[in-house]
């Protein structure tokens, strides 16, 4: 691995609490930090060749590492993966890149269309995992194309309507693509209006969201027809806690960390919700957040 990233950029027994957003998880084998497509491409060759298991992080945002953490090698690309071209009305993006930045570069290129995930703390590759979305945005209503790797080592692009992009789901998360680059399709626009639409989101989701404590944002997917986060508040869930793990008081829908907390916690606390709900209103609630590990 040092070989192919340089001795900084491989990182030993490295605490995944520090990669991610719940601030939760055990040590990794390795942490390799891969700057070029290449050696992204090399990374997952070399871990394939030697059979070991190997788990592409984004921002770690939407993950629930377990206390003994994960053995086998991160392939982390939220620091140096992190490349943003234009050409005309398309932003293509390195998959490290953050929604963050890509929407605001957008919104400073005076492009719209990218403005709903302007407050999704992730990166673009775990966004075209998860198909990413907010206040009626989400990727596959933008992404023109990604430049992945496939299953048997090879490059390819595949064109949005290839990729099976649904509520929360992609053919990236069912098959094992690896995302390099998103091409997303924008709209010229007002950069005025499009900081406006940014400004009116973000200000609906600080008054929402439990944005000072640490989560993996809403824990559980929405079911057919209900909201998570209500059906968990009518159980009289909202505060229930275990050890540092607790269901927030200000949004049902987020189990935060309210300090020290460990994955026994959160994942007793998703435990118990999931069971009390479908005890009372026969739903089961089924967890967004994906474990690790
Ligand atoms: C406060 C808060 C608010 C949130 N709000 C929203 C919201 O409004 N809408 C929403 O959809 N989500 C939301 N999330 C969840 C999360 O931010 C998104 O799911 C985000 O897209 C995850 O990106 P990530 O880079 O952090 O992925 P990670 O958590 O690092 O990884 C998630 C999955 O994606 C895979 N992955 C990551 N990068 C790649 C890649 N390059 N190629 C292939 N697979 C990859 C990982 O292997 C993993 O399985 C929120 C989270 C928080 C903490």
């Amino acid at each position: 691995m040092r070989q192919i990233v340089g001795e900084d950029n491989v990182l030993i027994d490295e605490p995944m609490s520090e990669h991610t957003t719940f601030e939760i998880g055990g040590p990794a084998d390795l942490l390799v930090v891969p700057e070029s497509t290449e050696e992204v491409r090399d990374v997952i060759e070399a871990c394939r060749a030697s059979g070991l298991p190997y788990f592409v992080l984004g921002n770690g945002s939407d993950l629930l590492v377990s206390d003994e953490g994960y053995r086998g090698v991160i392939v982390a690309l939220a620091d140096g993966f992190t490349n943003v071209s234009i050409d005309g009305d398309e932003m293509t993006c390195q998959a490290g890149v953050s929604l963050r930045e890509a929407s605001e570069m957008a919104c400073e290129l005076g492009l719209s269309g990218l403005e709903f995930a302007c407050g999704i703390p992730g990166t673009i590759g775990g966004a075209c995992f998860m198909n990413a979305g907010a206040y009626d945005g989400c990727m596959a209503g933008v992404l023109k194309s990604v430049r992945v790797i496939m299953p048997d080592g090879s490059l390819e692009t595949i064109g949005v309507d290839d990729l099976a992009l649904g509520y929360r789901a992609s053919r990236i998360r069912d098959e094992g693509l690896v995302v390099l680059t998103a091409t997303f399709r924008l709209r010229k626009g007002d950069p005025e209006a499009i900081r406006a639409r940014m400004d009116d989101l973000t200000h609906k989701r600080e008054s929402k969201q439990p944005l000072d404590k640490p989560s993996a944002g809403s824990t559980f997917k929405r079911p057919e027809g209900y909201f998570a986060g209500k059906l968990i508040m009518d159980a009289g869930l909202q505060g229930y806690q275990v050890g540092g793990a607790a269901v927030s008081k200000k949004h049902a829908g987020f189990v935060v960390n309210l300090g020290g907390a460990t994955a026994a916690d959160v994942h007793a606390v998703i435990e118990h919700v999931q069971d009390e709900v479908e005890r009372q209103f026969g739903v089961r609630l089924e967890p967004e957040v994906r474990f690790l590990g």
